[in-house]
């Protein structure tokens, strides 16, 4: 094995990219990517029935939307199906594997009996050890010979060394008689192939990993090294339903949840550093490893995430937040913003992205940059809006015109303004809040004048003072 650091994530395209698979997917992206490793995509498609191309297509978009890229293109098992076979064959070929031709009627009277007789029903195939000049000429199986006794022992990263007692392992079918490898067989030729060094997945693949064990030494192939991550759990310490918020990756993006808020959290799922709960990708690239991985089940939290993607939204750079934005509203299917109101929204980025925890958090915030004159005030901006409040800004309005267009000049004029008139600052903010948005949920007034400039401030609350 080279020393490049090759992991895959290999999911079975049956249904969208749920959380616990992206957060497999991340896992083992930040490992390699870590270590300028190679992160690969296998599609595990050999269920036939339950495998669909919307399926596949669901989990490629979900992991782009992560940003979790992947090296080359992706691999269908199914389509390697012939390479699992001639391992079963090779196997079969150095007497490691060995027809088996036991009829269902003869495996289930087996185990009828073993179970009367109070023992293991594991299925020993009495073609085992036969002789080959014995075969019939009828359908068979190709079955591995188990190791009978000793023990198989997972070194695994998270769990630590897990033992498993040989007699309890059975002569596993690896090609059927119609000539399909099983599912066990091809993940682990595949595995090999694909040059794979570290495996990373669910907790609920353990047992599997004895059974492939068995194949790796009959091959003589080298085992990865194998890390399995507990399940995820919801809040209540239950297994994570969609009860819980166990929705597709794509759903997430409807959400609004930013990409880089998402990755943070799901890498805190189940993964430590210390006390970090807010980190880049960088830093989780270089901090990432198997002792930062608990061996209990890590619980989703919402508000979490929340909290992860404000702080994300809030940090990030005002030109790549205005392109997921636009992402964004493509993915739920709203209108694409217009150039002219494009490039107030990039100025305006910088006050928008404080205290939004997502996209349409972030868009309500910005409705001062998206709405046209005249504006159409909410219930709570126009109750702001009354007679005397109205009189109010129809005398700031030529202070305006001449004040210097910077915060500290329209700061300085707002304030002599309300000095002269007696009235408290926070008295004018509210109606000119609802004139310059007509929303109540806002950046700051003098961060609105700024973005929209003089002539549109003043028309706004010239509208305003009007009155509807
Ligand atoms: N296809 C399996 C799954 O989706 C993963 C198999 C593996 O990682 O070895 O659960």
């Amino acid at each position: 094995m080279s020393d490049q650091v090759v992991t895959r994530f290999a999911p079975s395209p049956t249904g969208y990219l749920h959380i616990g698979g992206a957060r497999t997917a991340l896992f083992n992206w930040l490992y390699a990517r870590g270590r300028g490793g190679k992160f690969l995509l296998r599609i595990e498609d050999t269920d036939r029935e339950r495998s669909t191309p919307e399926a596949t297509e669901a989990i490629l978009k979900g992991l782009t939307w992560l940003g979790l890229d992947w090296d080359g293109d992706p691999i269908s098992q199914f389509e390697r199906a012939d390479r699992h076979a001639e391992v079963a064959h090779q196997l079969l070929a150095a007497g490691k594997a060995y027809k088996c031709f036991a009829t269902q009627d003869e495996i289930a009277a087996f185990r009828e009996q073993a179970r009367a007789e109070g023992k293991s029903t594991l299925y020993r195939s009495p073609w085992r050890d036969a002789d080959p000049a014995t075969h019939p000429d009828a359908p068979f199986v190709i079955r591995i010979k188990a190791p009978q006794d000793g023990q198989t022992v997972i070194r695994d990263q998270v769990q630590g060394d897990v033992t498993i007692r040989n007699d309890q392992l059975d002569d596993m079918i690896l090609l059927r008689s119609d000539g399909t490898p099983v599912y066990m067989l091809a993940v682990v030729v595949d595995d090999h192939d694909m040059g794979v060094t570290h495996v990373i997945r669910g907790d609920d693949h353990l047992n599997n990993a004895a059974r492939q064990m068995m194949i790796y030494q009959a091959m003589g192939w080298d085992v990865p090294t194998w890390a399995h991550i507990p399940l995820i759990h919801g809040p209540d310490g239950k297994k994570l339903s969609k009860r819980h918020g166990a929705l597709g990756a794509e759903e997430y993006q409807k959400m609004g949840y930013p990409a880089a808020g998402m990755r943070n959290y799901l890498a805190r799922l189940g993964w430590s550093h210390g006390d970090d709960e807010f980190f880049t990708d960088d830093q989780a690239k270089a901090w990432f490893d198997f002792d930062g991985i608990g061996k209990s089940p890590a619980r989703f939290d919402l508000k979490k995430l929340e909290n992860l993607c404000g702080q994300h939204i809030a940090q990030a750079d005002d030109a790549a937040l205005l392109h997921e934005l636009q992402a964004y509203l493509k993915a739920t299917g709203a209108a694409p913003v217009d150039a002219a109101k494009t490039v107030l929204l990039r100025t305006a980025m910088y006050c928008l992205k404080e205290r939004a925890k997502t996209f349409p958090e972030l868009i309500e915030k910005a409705e001062f940059v998206l709405a046209d004159r005249p504006l159409q005030p909410d219930e709570k901006a126009a109750r702001q809006l009354d007679t005397v409040s109205r009189g109010i800004l129809n005398e700031l309005t030529p202070h305006l015109q001449n004040a210097s267009w910077t915060r500290d000049g329209l700061e300085a004029v707002t304030s002599s303004f309300a000095e002269e008139k007696e009235i408290k600052f926070g008295k004018m903010a509210g109606p000119l809040r609802a004139a310059l948005a007509g929303r109540a949920v806002t950046p700051s007034v003098f961060d609105m004048m700024l973005v929209l400039g003089r002539e549109e401030t003043i028309a706004r609350i010239e509208d305003a003072a009007k009155g509807g």
